[in-house]
């Protein structure tokens, strides 16, 4: 049995065992349980404001914040509280980004992704070799 998986859990420091996370099962079920909190109280009182929230539910704004950013919750349209966008700071509702900031990005990184006429010879030989292996 190989332990190159152990690692310290970001949030409480433990030793803990798992291939992907970053945070112990512990901390994950506490986090999980916060963030139902948090969903629920908004599903009975939408609208209501970030910090009167944390309140009530003992959940720390930052966290709420980060589910917001992480868009497991949406503030409601109701609600006075609202996210700036990351890059051109509109408010918005969840998420990182606004729709127009959003779809930007989208297209830029379509331009990265799709080939252009100048793109490297090298690259294009590479893609060719993957699709045909794919078929
Ligand atoms: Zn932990
Ligand atoms: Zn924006």
């Amino acid at each position: 049995m190989s332990d190159s998986n152990t690692k310290n859990c970001k949030i409480c420091g433990k030793i803990f065992y798992h291939p992907h996370n970053d945070i112990c099962f512990e901390c994950m079920a506490r986090d999980e349980e916060d963030f139902q909190k948090v969903r629920l109280f908004l599903k009975e009182f939408p609208g209501t404001k970030i910090n009167v929230v944390e309140e009530y539910t003992g959940v720390p704004y930052k966290k709420i914040l980060k589910y917001l950013k992480e868009e497991r919750l949406e503030l409601s349209e109701a609600s006075e509280d609202f996210l700036k966008c990351s890059k051109c700071g509109k408010p918005i509702k969840t998420g990182m980004y606004c729709s127009e900031c959003y779809l930007k990005f989208t297209k830029e990184l379509n331009q990265i992704l799709s080939p252009s006429p100048a793109s490297d010879t090298k690259e294009k030989a590479k893609m060719h070799i993957t699709i045909n292996k794919k078929k």
